[in-house]
């Protein structure tokens, strides 16, 4: 029996965020719910997060537990944006019942909500009837669907990610949620596994300038060694390793649009990392740079270096598909 009093999401946080060219509180919440009806992608730790085998009354009492935590724990005027994720999809009924969905609408109304989901997921009607709950007609954009498209290479996707979604599938989710008036935020996955780093350097790039017509909010995750996934297995036995945040420095300077990207792990082995030594500062610039847009501040770290900066391009150069990752 789950104790009301101490039933928690799985994670719930403050913190800053640039939105419409304002710097804004955000809370960030990831409820646990049913469980993502995928439940496959080779790096996602999340999809052994989840409530097995339960009836959708039990359900919606265990996610109306946690939301009620979240409104005790933080002062609902100490944020203007709520990002709601889930771990799965936000807009699965089997996963989210709608009940809870509209109860966790309607306790955020007036935000900016941005909530997660997986492609198959966002149909205009149900989009449509969670931002009613939301609107209080304060705000021109009051609600964004985030979809994780990862690349807009189906190869790479389908190989490497194994999303089991196309880009045109996330091209028809964007025309739902464009006919529900919603916004658009896409995440991308920089090196998923099985790409050597210049691979997932091209690949990054290119689906940046591929996704910015269709996105208002582009995201940039770097691939992380989460615990029981298949990424942690190649990690063990030396397969896979981590982005450089050379890399991700080269991506970003590189953008014509804004890119958010919060390094998580960065200079951790199971992290995007360089030699240890220049990670710290090159960590904390991504973070400012997320939160101003100033790409100067990227630029001064690229343009310093650091003696790992030949190891970086050497990889860059040599490593093939047959002997990768070269280093660790
Ligand atoms: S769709 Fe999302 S939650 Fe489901 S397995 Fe993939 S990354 Fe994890
Ligand atoms: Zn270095």
């Amino acid at each position: 029996m789950i104790s009301e009093q101490t039933e928690k999401p799985l994670a719930c946080w403050k913190s800053k965020e640039l939105h419409l060219g304002e710097v804004i509180d955000c809370l960030t919440i990831i409820f646990k719910s049913g469980g993502c009806s995928w439940n496959r992608c080779r790096m996602c730790g999340y999809k052994n997060e989840r409530f097995a085998r339960i009836s959708e009354d039990y359900l919606t009492d265990r996610l109306m537990n946690q939301l009620s935590f979240v409104l005790n724990e933080f002062d609902p005027k100490s944020y203007q944006m709520v990002k709601i994720f889930t771990s799965g999809s936000f807009f699965d009924s089997g996963e989210v019942p709608p009940k809870a969905r509209s109860e966790i609408g309607r306790a955020f109304r007036g935000k900016t909500i941005i909530a997660e989901s997986r492609t198959e997921f966002v149909k205009s009607d149900i989009l449509s009837e969670f931002i009613e709950k939301i609107d209080d007609g304060s705000k021109e954009h009051p609600f964004y669907v985030a979809m994780g498209l990862e690349t807009t290479n189906d190869y790479i996707r389908d190989k490497c990610i194994d999303k089991g979604h196309t880009y045109d599938d996330f091209k028809k989710a964007v025309a739902e949620g464009r006919d529900a008036g919603s916004g658009i935020k896409t995440y991308l996955m920089m090196k998923p596994p099985y790409l050597t780093e210049s691979e997932a350097l091209s690949d990054m790039k290119k689906s940046i300038a591929d996704v910015t017509g269709y996105s208002d909010i582009i995201s940039m995750n770097l691939c992380t060694v989460q615990n029981k996934t298949e990424v942690e297995r190649l990690w063990k036995q030396k397969a896979y390793r981590p982005p450089y945040l050379w890399s991700v420095l080269d991506v970003l300077i590189d953008a014509k649009v804004h890119i958010l990207c919060d390094p998580v792990g960065g200079g951790k082995s199971r992290g995007p990392h360089n030699c240890g030594v220049c990670d710290p500062d090159i960590v904390g610039a991504i973070r400012d740079y997320s939160l101003t847009d100033d790409r100067d501040l990227l630029k001064i770290y690229y343009d310093k270096g650091c003696g790992c900066m030949d190891e970086w391009r050497y990889v860059l150069r040599e490593e093939k598909p047959y002997c990768m990752p070269l280093t660790s």
